[in-house]
């Protein structure tokens, strides 16, 4: 896998993800700004809050060099980039954590739209949130990840739609598996669960795949993502 995943990047990249420079997938100046992105990383809402969401947390906002790292893993497939991009998000679930105090933790990717990514054999959502679960165990946090979720098919997609559109769009559109519950709790008992994903817009998505889980019994803590679009996101004491 590793040794497919450069090759591709051989053959694509040539130039930075984060700002086209060329050269390395991820320059210098870029590498910067993310590590600068991770001491923003905290709380954020979207505006306005869908009801009863957990509360979310970001690494940053959605533009600059993120952005252009998202876009090139989700749509270029530039597979090393998952490192990065899983960096942030361990940092956002690990805002989560900090806030919710110790115990495991159970990282549930937000599902692919069946047709779509999953089917194509990449789904950018999965391959960071097991990047994630990886660095957080590396620096002694319990972390798994689980795709837990499953799509409905009818889910058109999302982009152009408002908040309300998406939530209509979204709603009942995600279940758990009883197979897979069954088998998380066998060896979980104590575990709740972190919605992950790429980048946090109305909270449609995480809305409905907190209640998915909760619909079957799984307590979920917080939803993190990697990027949060700006625009929408204020911090929760401003
Ligand atoms: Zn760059």
């Amino acid at each position: 896998v590793h040794f497919s995943d450069a090759a591709v990047d051989l053959l694509l990249g040539g130039s930075c993800a984060g700002c086209a420079r060329p050269g390395r997938l991820v320059c210098a100046c870029c590498a910067d700004e993310l590590a600068d992105a991770v001491a923003t990383a905290g709380p954020v809402w979207p505006d306005p809050v869908p009801p009863g969401l957990v509360q979310p947390f970001a690494a940053t906002a959605y533009d600059g060099a993120v952005r252009g790292l998202l876009l090139g893993h989700k749509e270029r497939r530039l597979l090393t980039l998952r490192g990065p991009l899983a960096g942030l998000l361990a940092v956002a679930v690990g805002a989560a954590a900090q806030e919710a105090g110790p115990g495991p933790l159970v990282l549930v990717p937000v599902p692919s739209r069946r047709g779509s990514a999953r089917s194509r054999g990449h789904d950018p959502t999965l391959r960071i949130t097991a990047g994630a679960a990886r660095l957080l165990r590396r620096s002694g946090v319990d972390a798994v990840a689980r795709p837990l979720l499953r799509s409905r098919p009818g889910v058109v997609d999302q982009a152009g739609l408002d908040a309300a559109a998406r939530a209509a769009n979204l709603a009942g559109s995600m279940h758990c598996p009883t197979g897979l519950v069954r088998r998380l709790a066998a060896r979980r008992t104590a575990a709740r669960a972190v919605v992950c994903d790429d980048v946090l817009t109305t909270g449609a998505t995480a809305r409905e795949a907190q209640r998915a889980l909760e619909a079957v019994g799984i307590e979920v803590l917080a939803v993190a993502t990697v990027a949060a679009t700006r625009r929408r996101s204020v911090p929760r004491d401003g």
